[in-house]
């Protein structure tokens, strides 16, 4: 049984097409090798192929009409939230998302190997997740269309503004039930079409397998919480700023 903690992942929904190859493709890069529509994790890492990809998924949002695409914008765009791939996950957060996996067998030593073009480590926890957060960092996998990323920035965005990592073990798995099923109702809000007759209650308690029985019927009822647009008012009473520091490697 898989522990609780890889939770914070999204899930991976569907086959993955070959990772890209970096390099060849242009724009949205400046004198410094940087975007200015995001701000990465490790800005020492990057390359023009992966700018792109987000750049394209940025895209999506920017053409919605809807306050919760724009306030994503926003607050990516801000540096408020920080964005990245899964191989410039830091040390700690790496040690985080190997001990959610247990099933890939990952060690302490795999983190050096994260980097590398064509990583086994990386491609594996892309196996297994399209994104991740922890505090204000969110790292997503390559190979996502762009509707699909657009989609998965709305849902860990929606994490951030919420601070699902301090609230997400609470009370499990209600806690757990509760910042899932709402980053997926934002998800949902902006692209409406993918969870078309799915109920997104059912969704959430089979993908997570969080066992029903052990939530309320009042929640499974009603389970939509604040907060869900990242917002002037949302950040006002989430400040990233005053997280604990990212632990610095070993
Ligand atoms: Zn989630």
């Amino acid at each position: 049984m898989r522990s609780f903690a890889w939770l914070l992942a999204g899930l991976v929904a569907c086959a993955h097409p070959a990772a890209e190859e970096d390099g060849g493709l242009e724009g949205g890069k400046d004198d410094r090798g940087t975007s200015s529509r995001f701000v990465e994790v490790d800005p020492t890492h990057t390359n023009a192929t992966f700018r792109v990809y987000v750049h394209k998924a940025l895209d999506k949002l920017a053409a919605n009409d809807s306050a919760l695409a724009r306030e994503t914008v926003k607050s990516i765009a801000s540096g408020k939230v920080r964005l990245d791939e899964l191989a410039d996950l830091t040390c700690a957060d790496f040690e985080r998302v190997r001990k959610d996996l247990p099933d890939l067998g990952l060690t302490a030593a795999d983190y050096g190997l994260l980097k590398r073009r064509g990583s086994e480590v990386t491609a594996a926890i892309a196996g297994e997740i399209d994104g991740y957060m922890w505090s204000n960092r969110i790292y997503v996998s390559r190979g996502q269309d762009p509707q699909r990323l657009a989609a998965t920035l709305v849902h860990e965005v929606n994490h951030v503004i919420n601070r699902s990592e301090v609230g997400y073990y609470d009370d499990l798995p209600t806690s757990a039930f509760l910042h899932e099923y709402r980053a997926f109702h934002a998800e949902r809000m902006f692209d409406p079409g993918y969870y078309e007759g799915v109920d997104l209650v059912d969704y959430v308690l089979t993908e997570y397998e969080l066992d029903r029985t052990k939530i309320a019927q009042a929640i499974l009822a009603d389970p939509l919480t604040p907060k869900l647009v990242p917002d002037a008012d949302a950040w006002r009473t989430r400040s990233v700023d005053a997280d604990a520091p990212d632990p610095a490697c070993p």
